[in-house]
């Protein structure tokens, strides 16, 4: 599986930086977010390097939908019951500040940022 030593999400996936893990499967890693916009923030990521959603294509059709369909169940088994937002920054323009393909899942009571 590709690696790139110098991505943080890379070292979160070998266990060289702490995270809150939520799920752990072949694929993908789920963790809580560090700085959190919403009461309830998770991060889905693939544990491959994989710098931003330009980086996908048709091969990934099955991982990206496993992403997406994992987020209600993971948001039901933390709580979130009244409804979600899904985020994928991608690119310097589209604000993605860690070079790692993730997928922003955040819920929880309102008021809270939109990002
Ligand atoms: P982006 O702006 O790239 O879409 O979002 C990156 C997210 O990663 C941010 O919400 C940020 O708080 C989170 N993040 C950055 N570094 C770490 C870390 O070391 N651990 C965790 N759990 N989250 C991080």
């Amino acid at each position: 599986m590709s690696a790139d030593p110098n991505c943080i999400f890379c070292k979160i996936v070998a266990g060289q930086i702490p995270s809150r893990k939520v799920h752990e499967d072949d694929e993908l890693l789920v963790f809580h977010d560090i700085a959190p916009w919403a009461p309830v923030h998770v991060l889905i990521i693939p544990k491959q390097h994989i710098a931003t959603m330009y980086d996908t294509d048709e091969r990934h059709t099955a991982m990206l939908g496993r992403m997406t369909a994992m987020a209600p169940k993971l948001m039901r088994d933390l709580g979130v019951t009244n409804g979600f937002r899904i985020v994928v920054n991608t690119g310097r323009d589209g604000m993605q500040e860690v070079p790692h393909v993730h997928m922003h899942v955040m819920g929880g009571p309102r008021p809270w940022t939109k990002g």
